[in-house]
């Protein structure tokens, strides 16, 4: 019953969003100033990026902690310990911080969908500069359990992926894994706990995608426990390999960092 209010609750606030934008001109919904975009040039200027060395698996700054050699290999330290992911590589077009921070918030929390398709552009550099760029990809966003999405009205990774496909002309899969179980917020939970949490949450469906290469697409990973859980299932369930893109990169990497907590 809760549930089905709340999602009562979205569903309003989604059509009262669309009434306010017949009546005002469009402004940024980030800084609120006004003008021809959701989402104004100046915001997307002061996104930061992720430091460099950048870890070539996991997509974290590699430093402050690595050593000389490290430098040389461009791994973080856990990656360079030989810590096991089911995915190839994962990366963030942004730091997950300061004004892009803001703008997922505002995506995610305030439902704001209209900052989607902005913000996915702003991931379109990255995949051009990426190691993995120029390979032909079929996107998956990583799903959200079915009573999430009612509550949001919308999942803001299969939004992202959907301007990336019409961008990049790559297919986009939005049915070849599903969510099974509803887990914690991971914001709740530190580093290994996360990775216990959204253990078998995700089931992919057989044969989907045989043989195929996928590129995940998430708005925020830090310790990339959810990325992993759904990489796995994709592999179950037959797909040759896994890449992961993000719109932010949280933290460093490391288990039990708390330095960026983003909420799924
Ligand atoms: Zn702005
Ligand atoms: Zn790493």
């Amino acid at each position: 019953m809760a549930n089905a209010a709340a999602a009562l609750v979205a569903t309003a606030r989604l059509l009262l969003d669309g009434a306010l934008d017949l009546l005002y001109p469009p402004r940024c919904l980030v800084c609120g100033d006004f003008g021809p975009l959701y989402l104004c040039a100046a915001c997307v200027s002061e996104f930061e990026a992720v430091q460099s060395p950048i870890c070539l698996r996991c997509g974290a700054e590699a430093e402050p902690r690595a050593g000389p050699e490290e430098r040389v290999a461009r791994l973080c330290p856990w990656c360079l310990a030989g810590r096991a992911f089911a995915f190839v590589a994962a990366r963030g077009a942004h730091a997950y911080t300061g004004v892009v921070r803001a703008a997922i918030h505002r995506l995610k929390y305030d439902r704001r969908r209209r900052l989607a398709e902005p913000l996915a552009l702003t991931m379109l550099s990255t995949l051009s500069r990426v190691p993995f760029a120029g390979r032909d990809f079929v996107l998956v966003p990583v799903p959200l359990h079915p009573s999430k999405l009612r509550l949001r009205g919308f999942n803001q990774a299969e939004l992202l992926a959907g301007t990336l496909a019409e961008q990049t002309g790559m297919p986009l899969e939005l049915h070849a894994v599903r969510r099974v179980r509803a887990t914690e917020p991971q914001a709740l939970l530190k580093g290994r706990h996360r990775f216990a949490n959204v253990e078998d949450a995700f089931e992919g469906v057989p044969g989907a995608l045989a043989g195929m290469d996928i590129l995940l697409i998430d708005d925020v990973v830090t310790t990339l426990a959810t990325a992993n859980a759904c990489s796995r299932a994709l592999l179950k369930a037959g797909a040759q390999s896994i890449h992961v893109l993000a719109l932010a990169r949280g933290g460093r990497g490391l288990p039990g960092d708390a330095a960026a907590r983003p909420q799924e």
